[in-house]
């Protein structure tokens, strides 16, 4: 480990993964920094990813692709399936990855890019010098070390705490966050070429339940509810163990996660002095499907460009890094996210009644296209009293 990197990048998750290599791919020396003993373990995701996305920074791989999905079905409190195909583009959920293997897979190309890699490394601290970040200091292997970088890139996912660290708010509401469990589970019926999405107040309240095929027989069930709506007897494991008890009784559980997913708006301001935040710690996840894998991608790969851009000038001020929070903010994901973001609110407040009323409207339909934009222009065209609020968000 050299005492001195261009950029020094806190996390390995894929928003770590993609901007350490996009780093070393424009010749700068890179460090990236992981605080468990393995990339890609213990995993918290279902693991779900849309195939446009997922191409745009990696070629599929039969690897650590779990399952090749063809449909999706949502379904209402009152059992009304909502079913949607797969288009071509595989827009929302086209595979479930393997992310032990996939997460490994991008932390392997940035090291193959040059990027240098350490596991077991923890930053415990920024080294600020006149309010700009300079670096971090580590605890490799239990040995301290300080790092010295012309930008740090924060990837240290929903905990956020090196941004936090360095003065910037990461706060979630209590009710933005979403409160996981999930358990693998095999030697149970499914379809296995079809995501299923279950709503309702009893089921997930002020969220959804997820069963996410990793195989014939197994698959990702999990769910996620409000933090709010979490409490003793009815937290997000509670009401899995009764989902599981009633439709998979004989299910055998392979593993066991819990995790916490911010579905909040992204950071006011994603850049300070020195530091870029990206992926969950910016908080880019789409607050209405919780998916986040592609949006940390790109923006590790957005940030390390301008990152790169920034070292080439001699200028890594926040106003030099500005152009990464303001492109991200202006791209198709950011507009997304805004848009998911106030759909997300609006359907919280819904009741059983009216989901089933929604469901009900288009069950006959059977979407072709498998988006949640396509999702809700059709449900606004049948419900356009209802949903008049949506109109707008189109
Ligand atoms: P992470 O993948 O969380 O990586 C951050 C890394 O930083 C971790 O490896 C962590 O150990 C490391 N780290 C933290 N602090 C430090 C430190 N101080 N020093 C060094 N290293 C540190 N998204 C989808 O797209 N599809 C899904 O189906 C999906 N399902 C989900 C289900 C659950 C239950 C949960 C919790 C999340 C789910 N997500 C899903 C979200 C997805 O997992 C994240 O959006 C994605 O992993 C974000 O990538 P990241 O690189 O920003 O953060």
């Amino acid at each position: 480990m050299k005492s001195k990197y261009d950029m020094l990048i806190v996390g390995g998750g894929p928003a770590g993964a993609l901007a350490a290599r996009t780093a070393a791919e424009a010749g700068n020396t890179v460090c990236l920094i992981e605080k468990r003993p393995a990339i890609g373990t213990p995993i918290r995701c279902a693991e779900g990813i849309g195939k446009d996305i997922l191409k745009e920074f990696i070629k599929p791989d039969p690897r650590w692709i779990s399952a090749d999905i063809e449909r999706a079905r949502i379904i209402a409190p009152n059992g009304t399936a909502v079913r949607l195909e797969q288009d071509k583009a595989g827009n929302e959920v086209g595979y479930v990855l393997d992310r032990k293997v996939f997460d490994r897979e991008l932390v392997w190309q940035a090291a193959e890019a040059g990027a240098d890699v350490f596991v077991k490394t923890r930053a415990t601290a920024p080294i600020m010098e006149n309010g700009a970040v300079r670096g971090a200091k580590v605890i490799s292997a239990g040995t301290p070390v300080d790092i010295r970088a012309d930008v740090v890139l924060a990837a240290d996912g929903t905990e956020a705490q090196f941004a936090r660290w360095a003065g910037l708010d990461t706060t979630v509401p209590l009710r933005e966050m979403m409160s996981c469990a999930q358990y693998l589970l095999t030697d149970i019926d499914i379809d296995a070429a079809s995501t299923d999405f279950y709503l309702g107040n009893d089921v997930a309240p002020e969220g959804y339940l997820w069963v996410f095929p990793k195989g014939e027989r197994t698959a990702n069930v999990g769910i996620g509810i409000s933090g709010r709506k979490s409490r003793d007897g009815s937290r997000a494991k509670d009401y899995l163990d009764r989902f599981i008890a009633k439709n998979f009784p004989g299910g055998k559980t392979i593993e066991a996660i819990a995790g916490g997913v911010p579905v909040c708006r992204p950071l006011p301001c994603t850049v300070a002095d020195g530091l870029m935040v990206i992926g969950d710690a910016a908080r880019v996840v789409d607050p209405l499907t919780g998916g986040g894998i592609g949006n940390a991608m790109f923006t590790g790969r957005l940030a390390a460009r301008v990152a790169s851009e920034c070292i080439s000038a001699g200028d890594c001020s926040k106003a030099a890094l500005m152009p990464y929070d303001a492109e991200w903010r202006a791209s198709r994901m950011g507009k997304f996210l805004e848009r998911n973001y106030k759909v997300k609110e609006f359907f919280i407040t819904l009741d059983d009644k009216k989901l089933n009323a929604l469901a009900d409207s288009i069950a006959s339909v059977g979407l072709e296209e498998f988006s949640v934009s396509a999702l809700i222009r059709e449900l606004i065209k049948r419900n356009p009293k209802m949903l008049f609020e949506l109109k707008a968000l189109k």
